[in-house]
């Protein structure tokens, strides 16, 4: 069978063998590793662009903000949606929707803690599809 690594030929030892050697299975991991690590990089980049907007001003300042989001308001529906949200492609659904949404029906700083909400939740995702 083909390494999964180095795609040369190799006998594999246990039916379950993917790599021709330890060096290419570890490498192999690394390279993945790599590749969620590279997924949050472009999620932080997004994330600075909001915070850009909301230090800018454009934004109303923070006034009070609840801490136990109402399911009825626009911000708890988000939370609500983002913490029901299972698979990295539910949640992307939701932060487009949440990205979409007008900001003016978020009150003081609730966009961007939505924002930040998916952004956890998503990592949380990512941890448990690894293990
Ligand atoms: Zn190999």
């Amino acid at each position: 069978m083909k390494c999964l690594n180095c795609n040369s030929e190799f006998e594999p030892k246990r039916a379950s063998a993917k790599y021709c050697s330890d060096k290419c299975r570890s490498s192999h991991h690394n390279t993945k590793r790599e590749a969620v690590s590279s997924k949050f990089d472009i999620i932080n980049e997004k994330l600075d662009v909001v915070l850009g907007v909301l230090k800018s001003g454009s934004v109303a300042a923070p006034s009070s903000v609840q801490s136990f989001p109402q399911p009825t308001t626009t911000y708890g529906k988000f939370i609500q949606k983002i913490q029901n949200a299972n698979t990295e492609k539910e949640l992307r659904n939701v932060q487009h929707e949440l990205v979409a949404t007008p900001k003016h029906e978020f009150l003081g700083n609730q966009y961007q803690l939505a924002y930040n909400s998916s952004v956890d939740r998503l990592e949380e995702i990512l941890k448990n599809n690894k293990s």
